[in-house]
């Protein structure tokens, strides 16, 4: 999509890190392109960087935004790669996706997911529920009064 995705995602492959910095490292990256693209495209269905297909091609990022046919993605993905099981690993033909880890794809998908419902954070959401339950009370104490006037 991006030439700096490239070089991001690119020198990152050829220095020695460990994996968990690795895995640091790329949720980062991920959830940079996936706020810069929700930004450009609107809602984000999926996002995913590709792993394999050849140094000119790693680090390319398939941005899934509604309108694109799912079949067509997941026809190009490796499913070897999938189950753990392809060892083709840069000359396999098909498309490796990286995976992210739990923790990001949770908090990413979630927080686009939020916009559609009316409510926000949790602590939000509470402290209306609270200053509701407080509306509630306060008509019924007025709606009591007023019946207690007519009789
Ligand atoms: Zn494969």
């Amino acid at each position: 999509v991006n030439c700096s995705f490239f070089y991001k995602i690119g020198a990152c492959r050829h220095v020695t890190t460990s994996e968990v910095e690795q895995q640091q490292f790329f949720d980062d990256f991920f959830e940079e392109v996936f706020v810069e693209a929700e930004e450009k495209y609107g809602e984000i269905e999926e996002m995913n960087v590709c792993d394999n297909l050849g140094d000119h091609l790693v680090g390319n990022v398939y941005v899934q935004v509604p309108l694109t046919p799912v079949t067509d993605f997941r026809e190009a993905c490796c499913r070897q790669y999938e189950m753990g099981e392809c060892t083709r690993g840069g000359f396999c033909n098909f498309m490796h996706l990286k995976p992210i880890s739990r923790d990001l794809r949770r908090r990413l998908y979630n927080r686009s997911r939020r916009k559609h419902n009316a409510g926000s954070g949790v602590g939000s959401r509470r402290s209306r529920s609270r200053s509701r339950e407080k509306w509630e009370r306060e008509q019924r104490e007025k709606r009591r009064r007023r019946d207690r006037d007519r009789h």
